[in-house]
């Protein structure tokens, strides 16, 4: 089987710590399979984009040496293919208007209980939900092992496209990993709940389901996760060998300390060569336990 990565940041802020972190260890499982890495903007979500973040992420994975195969995708340039599929979805009841407010989501704790499934709500000012019949409420990590969900969370009806009339993250993910022919899923352990949503959508959109490895997270002094919202600084060009360098101790990786003065290119090259998946795990077991 081809191997067929991505990396698909949204553009909300230039790329930090954390980011970088999930950037490399995409790259680093693709190239040490000999496989593609592809770069796909998610930009879906135009309230909380940052003007010109969109070009500075490019610059950056160019200048940290994570050169991308093949042309970045755009989810901008696709609002309509997401559109065709929900109102494919809506007039085969495979999807429903949801009117439900905050305040009802609040009371039954945002696990969603399929209050309005057979409500024919008419669209407009409506959420749109995905009729989730998975069975599952587990699935194998290539990093986290076998991962068990709640089930009120793994089988609930999930948002497809939200209230304000934006296109949701998940429906827009899963049609283009399977537009992509992607083959594994690298990305950061906040969006492993996700996971077995994506896999009931990939299932209804008769695609190949890829493989998926979460990644540890990055965490503030504070013990938050880094993430854009809460100021993670951007990765500084001038700092790419020793951030490439820290970011392979964060995977677990061990670096050579001389590494850290090296070039970039030679600092990607070795992180290839020497990648490790089971290291990476290592570090899953370590944070899992101390949490
Ligand atoms: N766009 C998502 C983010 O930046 C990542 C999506 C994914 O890797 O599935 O958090």
């Amino acid at each position: 089987m081809t191997y067929i990565g991505r990396f698909a940041p949204s553009p909300s802020g230039p790329l930090h710590f954390g980011s970088l972190i999930t950037a490399l260890a995409s790259y680093c499982d693709a190239k040490a399979h000999n496989g593609l890495w592809l770069v796909r903007m998610e930009d879906i979500d135009p309230p909380r984009e940052m003007p010109g973040a969109k070009q500075l992420i490019l610059q950056q994975l160019e200048a940290f040496g994570l050169h991308w195969d093949r042309q970045v995708i755009y989810q901008s340039e696709r609002l309509d293919l997401y559109q065709q599929q929900i109102d494919t979805w809506l007039r085969e009841h495979l999807a429903y208007a949801c009117s439900c407010t905050r305040k009802r989501m609040k009371s039954i704790n945002h696990q969603y209980d399929g209050y309005c499934r057979d409500k024919h709500n008419s669209a407009d000012n409506c959420a749109i939900r995905f009729i989730n019949n998975t069975t599952i409420n587990q699935f194998n990590d290539q990093i986290y092992g076998l991962c068990e969900l709640p089930r009120l969370h793994a089988q609930q009806d999930f948002i497809i496209k939200r209230k304000d009339g934006l296109v949701a993250y998940q429906i827009a993910v899963c049609m283009d990993d399977v537009a992509q022919g992607i083959s594994h899923v690298v990305r950061g352990y906040d969006l492993l709940d996700t996971t077995i949503w994506q896999k009931a959508l990939i299932a209804q959109l008769g695609g190949n389901t890829p493989e998926y490895a979460h990644i540890p997270l990055a965490y503030a002094d504070d013990g938050r996760k880094l993430s854009k919202q809460n100021g993670a600084t951007a990765i500084e060009v001038n700092q790419a060998s020793s951030l490439l360098h820290a970011a392979l101790e964060h995977l677990g990786q061990q670096p050579p300390k001389a590494l850290s003065t090296e070039n970039v290119e030679t600092i990607i090259s070795w992180a290839v060569k020497h990648w490790q998946r089971e290291k990476v795990q290592n570090i899953a077991v370590k944070q899992l336990n101390n949490a």
